[in-house]
């Protein structure tokens, strides 16, 4: 080989070896971890294997931060704290307490509100009054007599929001607040801001039954798939999708079958404190999981008609709902016109 062939081989090679360098180090990334209890699932575009090891740690920590902060179980928890506050209180007293929270804490409680008001108080986190003496794990339901005594402590109204303060202020005694309907979607909405502040531009995340996606999988739609609920195996439909928010609430991610065959499951309804019949699941299509994770929960309470008449009110909100037959309810959106 003469010289000036030789260079220009050599040339090539370095080209080749730069393409093959950019084009092996831009590439999907994808990382699992488990925080709220729940199974983590990151998957990004990104181009740095090292940077895109910690950006999934920032990502994740995300979620144990929420935790840190709203869990009902965590005894040191902010949310804890208000209901402690309030769980301790004499009847005379109550409304007088008011505590401090966090702008985090104060804005899911807010949005909390606000999808009280939209669904008629079908979603209401002081369902935690009576949620608390539900363990799925060990298969224990309340008693009625319990049951009847605390449901009454089941409603928004009574949770005073001061934004000036942000304070909370319950105004009954033996209330408790939980935020297991709508704090993971909060958290999935916080790890996407981290990945946007990286630049990065297509991801999928989703922690249990909540996802958020960025952009499209490069070109193609990213495919999520609504489970059958009651088959593991199955899917009930895969929905092609890109930059939404998608969440599913179903009666089959935390329940146990009662001796009488019925099933007792974690979406309770706050008329009577104890699980809501006739929904299988409900998925909701939108722009953020604090709102798409607060309506699934929602609709499965509120029924099918009157929460597919809810979704239909809603700009850029979509549901799919599989009703107790099996039966599959969309909403207009997700209509052939
Ligand atoms: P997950 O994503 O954990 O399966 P969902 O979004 O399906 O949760 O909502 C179910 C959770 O919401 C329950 O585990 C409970 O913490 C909470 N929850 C149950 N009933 C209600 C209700 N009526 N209003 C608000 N939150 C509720
Ligand atoms: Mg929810």
């Amino acid at each position: 080989m003469n010289t000036r062939y030789r260079f220009l081989s050599r040339s090539l090679l370095f080209c080749i070896a730069c393409l093959v360098t950019s084009s092996a180090v831009a590439q999907w990334y994808s990382f699992k971890s488990t925080a709220m209890t729940t199974d983590l699932s990151l998957e990004f575009w990104y181009d740095s294997a090292t940077d895109a090891e910690n950006i999934s740690q920032q990502v994740f920590a995300e979620f144990d931060r929420v935790d840190a902060q709203m869990s009902s179980y965590k005894p040191d928890s902010e949310l804890s704290r208000i209901n402690n506050a309030f769980v301790s209180e004499v009847d005379s007293e109550v409304g007088s307490v008011e505590t401090e929270v966090s702008s985090a804490l104060f804005k899911v409680l807010t949005h909390a509100i606000e999808i009280s008001k939209r669904s008629a108080g079908a979603f209401d986190i002081s369902f935690g009054s009576v949620g608390y003496l539900y363990d799925y794990r060990a298969g224990h339901q309340p008693d009625a007599q319990a049951l009847d005594a605390l449901s009454s402590r089941i409603n928004y109204r009574n949770i005073k929001l001061d934004s000036v303060r942000r304070t909370v202020r319950l105004t009954m005694s033996q209330m408790r607040l939980d935020l297991g309907g709508i704090a993971k979607g909060y958290a999935v909405d916080l790890g996407i801001e981290v990945l946007k502040t990286k630049g990065i531009k297509y991801a999928s995340l989703s922690a249990g039954g909540d996802m958020r996606l960025l952009g499209d999988k490069r070109g193609k739609p990213w495919l999520v798939a609504v489970k059958d609920p009651r088959s593991e195996q199955q899917h009930a439909v895969v929905l092609p999708l890109d930059n939404v928010a998608v969440s599913t609430s179903g009666d089959y991610e935390r329940y146990f079958i009662a001796e009488n065959g019925e099933r007792v499951h974690h979406i309770l309804s706050p008329a009577t404190g104890r699980p809501a019949k006739g929904i299988q699941s409900v998925t909701i299509i939108g722009n953020e999981a604090i709102e798409t994770d607060g309506l699934s929960t929602a609709v499965f309470v509120l029924g099918v008609r009157a929460g597919l008449k809810m979704i239909n009110k809603l700009d850029g909100i979509d549901a799919i709902i599989i009703d107790d037959k099996r039966k599959m309810h969309y909403s207009e959106g997700l209509m052939a016109p």
